[in-house]
């Protein structure tokens, strides 16, 4: 089995994302939101059907861990009780994605985050989430400012309530920013990015892991800097005296694939243990061209790992096995939604 587990519904029907927009607007105006438009089966049927599912099949993949649009999360608009709205919104719209296609798609949540708002505030959402809906997983977001850093570093107890529900329910975060308001960042090219690395680095120095010892995150797209500037980390932790990296941070952090050339894939591979390597593609999203130089899509990231010098043990493990392993509840959910398609 092949599991990409970055997955966001960007094919969205137009009127949610439209919605969101007059949501916004109404809260500049001081004025309600109007109500949520209607989306059909069908409609939803044919985003995906034309989207997601299609490049599975195309590309040979065959379940997709599935969360809202990221950089359509949006916590730096609005206030708390848009993005409760919001992401409601969102999180019921992934929830009717994976019960049209309960084969193909496992839902992760996004959180009703704002900046400076207490990250208590999405603990009602993740009960619904794992609750009602069976997801596996959240999005969580370490800038909820959009690219101006307002919030406590992942480090701070700030963040406890969200660990002790991710340890709770066995559930793994991706660490994932949204867009950047922020005109010194752009979203996908430098905010993203910024975001894995920055995440990494303060729960590296952190003592999450030691409060939270079976906590688990992804840092996506890669990791970020983090594989490309291992030696640099591993010496800052010496110098911090934290001990060796690898034994610091293997346990409770993972890095996907979401890195869009061969090279970048192979220096991941060399760095990071298989074991610690996800695969994903975060398909329809930043990067949606073709590589000229290898006439296939940038995101079409199996194809790198296929050429990888690894065993095909290992291998296995990055299509599937660390996968089930990091999401605790994602055998559960696939038994549970395979019986449904029944
Ligand atoms: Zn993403």
């Amino acid at each position: 089995m092949i599991i990409d587990c970055h997955g966001h519904y960007t094919t969205a029907p137009r009127q949610h994302e439209g919605w969101r927009t007059q949501q916004i607007e109404a809260d500049t105006a001081g004025r309600p939101p109007p109500p949520r438009p209607t989306i059909t089966d069908d409609e939803i049927r044919e985003s995906i059907a034309n989207g997601q599912l299609k490049l599975q099949r195309e590309r040979g993949t065959d379940l997709t861990i599935f969360s809202p649009r990221a950089a359509g999360m949006g916590h730096h608009l609005g206030d708390a009780g848009t993005s409760e709205a919001w992401a409601s919104a969102c999180n019921e719209l992934i929830h009717r994605v994976c019960t049209l296609f309960p084969r193909n798609f496992i839902g992760v949540a996004m959180l009703p985050q704002s900046a400076r708002v207490s990250p208590k505030n999405c603990l009602a959402e993740i009960d619904r989430c794992v609750n009602e809906y069976g997801f596996i997983g959240v999005n969580l977001n370490p800038d909820p400012s959009g690219g101006h850093w307002q919030d406590p570093p992942l480090s701070d107890r700030y963040w406890y309530p969200v660990y002790e529900k991710m340890v709770e329910y066995d559930i793994p975060a991706m660490i994932h920013v949204s867009a950047a308001c922020n005109p010194a960042y752009h979203t996908t090219g430098s905010h993203y990015l910024n975001g894995d690395t920055v995440g990494f680095n303060q729960l590296m120095t952190s003592s999450v892991f030691k409060d939270f010892p079976n906590i688990k995150f992804i840092i996506p797209h890669g990791g970020g800097a983090v594989p490309y500037h291992w030696g640099r980390f591993r010496g800052l932790a010496q110098d911090a005296k934290l001990g060796l990296l690898a034994d610091v941070v293997l346990t409770n952090i993972f890095f996907d694939t979401c890195v869009y050339h061969l090279p970048g894939q192979e220096l991941l591979a060399k760095v990071i243990p298989a074991e610690n390597i996800l695969f994903a593609s975060e398909m329809i999203g930043a990067v949606r061209g073709i590589d000229p130089e290898t006439g296939h899509h940038y995101d079409d990231t199996k194809r790198y790992i296929e050429k990888l010098p690894l065993s095909a043990e290992d291998k296995v493990k990055i299509f599937e096995g660390n996968a089930r392993r990091v999401y605790g509840r994602l055998s559960r959910a696939i038994e549970k939604q395979s019986a449904r398609a029944m």
